[in-house]
């Protein structure tokens, strides 16, 4: 099977929202082959990780305790993509919780900081 597409072709509704695996997933339904999270390359330090962006999020969440973050690439690739992370912060909730949004296109994953520390 060769398929090199350039756009999505499905069906999907544009609005359509899926958590799978931790991931917040627009554009497709779970039920379509482009709804599965994608799986991603970083850097963070000196090795190369692989996983999706619930994993991603993880280690981000881990620098951000540790206060290394800088070792930690915005930069996730694909085989065939480059995608750069946005962190959207939003806000402090009741309980000092810092919330961050980790996107990446149409990804999405909730990060929740203890403020506290
Ligand atoms: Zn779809």
């Amino acid at each position: 099977m060769t398929e090199i597409t350039t756009a999505a072709t499905c069906d999907c509704p544009a609005d359509a929202t899926e958590n799978v695996e931790g991931v917040i997933v627009t554009g497709h339904l779970m039920t379509c082959s482009l709804g599965e999270p994608r799986r991603y390359v970083w850097r963070d330090g000196g090795d190369l990780q692989l996983g999706t962006l619930a994993d991603y999020a993880r280690t981000w969440e881990r620098g951000i305790y540790d206060d290394c973050r800088e070792e930690l690439s915005a930069e996730l690739r694909t085989w065939d993509e480059v995608y750069q992370l946005t962190v959207e912060s939003l806000g402090t909730d009741d309980a000092d919780w810092m919330r961050y949004r980790l996107v990446v296109a149409n990804e999405a994953v909730l990060v929740g900081i203890d403020g506290r520390f």
